[in-house]
């Protein structure tokens, strides 16, 4: 029988079983030097610019000294992978440093790529540089956009040099080793509770449940069988509302494998992830997922009902009543398409009901897709349409166009009636023309983290100059506005890099 290790005397690999982490200790690191420190996340911590630039804290978040008084531990998880059950996953490169309360909020610090743990199965428990530029970056950006999402409180080079496969050639290569530490209410997931069912620990089950709400959901009152069914309805919705939330702003997350949905329905794990640059249904950024496809665009909200359902069967143990537990799912899912329908229609700037909004915004994303249109400039750009009886659209939205030169005959003629359609319909709206501006700038983000904006980053990171990194996490704090000094931001992704996409490890 397992129970926590206790870092002095075991750290192993191993299944860990009864027990919901263990406490291990971070990698001491080479040579640490923090790269960047989100200022907003320092204050929700109560730290200040001067804290942030002493030596004690580019040891404690780079894993080189623990604070006195706290146990760092890695959690333990499984998961749904692609489909299959994967058993044990658990924080395979995650160390939780310690738990901050501020302000009435509380908060875990968490490192990534600091070393081994007992979940860090055949890998090395490492990240490089690249991958921690892309979380840092994205989950902060996401925070800003108002979406749902883990946050990030510093990113620091170790001096350590990290073995991985290289993204292109598949030759092994040395990369810089980087630690990014991560912050959120809780790092608890889907596969944190699934790992208990699978093994019919039901005992641990509990416990763990009983601790999520007691910290995380106490507003549902005492343990019963009724406060678990609201429990499960309750992350149900926050975890819809959070994919609804991507389909907004276009973001494809591309692992959503049950150990990546986090139980506070925040966006999680940054790994492959990317944003839509063609408004296409059938995207997705990861490249181990291009036969299947998966977890493409079009079906994020599918797979988080599908992620739900697993959700639900591991915490059956616990409620035991399947009728009211499909009549939850039964609700979250005939939920999805009238929310979906009032997100588009958010970003059409449309707030009146009509019976035919619906196949408005289906022959929209039709024609959007069949011309190759950049999301992000089209719903922007949207915002200046005027109603004067020109049906000006197409001018509007030109520069929105990757290959401009087929927009011609039926495409042409088709989009051309979807915009007499939409100036139609704009006569039902009480909202005058400033106003619906303002309402569809504050929903269709100006600037958002193209995946080429990350690879510049990454690629002057790599040389040493990090002004790239600085310029689009200070660009990224108000994607909602017009900022004048950074239109080159608010561009089509060039044509270099097409088919260049992130990767995650
Ligand atoms: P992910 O695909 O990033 O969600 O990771 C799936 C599982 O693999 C998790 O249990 C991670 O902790 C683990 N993992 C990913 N990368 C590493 C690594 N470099 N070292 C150890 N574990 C890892
Ligand atoms: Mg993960
Ligand atoms: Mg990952």
């Amino acid at each position: 029988k397992e129970l926590p290790a206790d870092p002095t005397t075991e750290n192993g690999r191993r299944k860990v079983m009864e027990a919901c982490f263990s406490y291990v200790k971070p990698k001491a690191t080479a040579n640490p030097r923090m790269l960047h420190v989100s200022p907003e996340m320092l204050d929700e911590l109560g730290l200040t610019a001067t804290d942030a630039q002493s030596e004690a804290f580019v040891q404690v978040l780079s894993g080189n000294e623990i604070q006195p008084g706290t146990n760092p531990y890695a959690m333990c998880y499984g998961g749904h992978q692609f489909g299959n059950w994967a058993g044990q996953l658990g924080d395979g490169r995650a160390i939780n440093l310690a738990e901050v309360e501020h302000e009435g909020k509380h908060w875990v610090l968490q490192l990534k790529g600091a070393g081994e743990t007992p979940y860090s199965r055949t890998a090395d428990g490492l990240a490089v540089l690249r991958s921690s530029i892309r979380e840092y970056l994205c989950s902060e950006a996401m925070y800003h956009l108002e979406v749902p999402t883990t946050r990030a409180l510093s990113l620091a080079l170790t001096g350590d040099q990290v073995l991985r496969d290289a993204l292109y050639d598949g030759n092994p290569e040395y990369e810089k080793g980087a630690i990014v530490c991560r912050v959120a209410p809780s790092f608890l997931r889907f596969g944190s509770y699934e790992i208990f069912a699978a093994r019919r620990d039901a005992k641990t089950l509990r416990t763990l449940v009983d601790y999520t709400i007691k910290h995380h959901f106490p507003h549902l009152g005492e343990p019963s069988k009724e406060t678990y069914l609201q429990f499960f309805k309750e992350v149900g919705q926050k975890s819809i509302d959070m994919v609804m939330h991507w389909q907004r702003v276009g973001f494809v997350h591309g692992v959503m494998n049950t150990d990546n949905m986090s139980i506070l329905g925040q966006t999680i794990d940054y790994g492959p992830y990317g944003w839509l640059e063609g408004y296409d249904h059938g995207w997705t950024p990861n490249t181990t997922d291009f036969a299947q496809k998966r977890y493409r665009y079009g079906t994020q909200l599918q797979v988080a009902l599908w992620n739900l359902n697993q959700l639900a069967n591991a915490l059956y143990p616990l409620i035991g009543q399947t009728e009211a537990l499909e009549a939850a799912l039964k609700e979250l899912s005939d939920g999805l398409e009238p929310a979906r329908l009032d997100m588009m229609k958010s970003k059409l700037g449309l707030f009146e009901a009509d019976k035919n909004d619906a196949q408005l915004v289906e022959a929209l994303e039709t024609v959007l897709q069949r011309s190759e249109t950049d999301m992000t400039i089209f719903f922007r750009n949207l915002a200046d349409f005027k109603k004067d009886g020109t049906a000006n659209g197409l001018s509007l939205i030109a520069n929105a166009f990757y290959r401009p030169d087929e927009i011609t005959g039926a495409l042409e003629e088709e989009w051309k009636a979807w915009f007499m359609k939409y100036e139609d319909r704009l006569e039902q709206e009480t909202k005058n023309e400033g106003e619906r501006k303002a309402a569809m700038n504050g929903v269709n983000p100006k600037y958002v983290l193209r995946n080429y904006m990350a690879q510049l980053a990454i690629d002057a990171a790599d040389n040493g100059d990090y002004s790239v990194l600085d310029e689009l996490f200070d660009l990224l704090k108000l994607p909602y506005a017009e900022q004048p000094d950074n239109e080159k931001w608010f561009d089509k992704r060039p044509e270099w890099a097409k088919h260049k996409i992130g990767c995650s490890m």
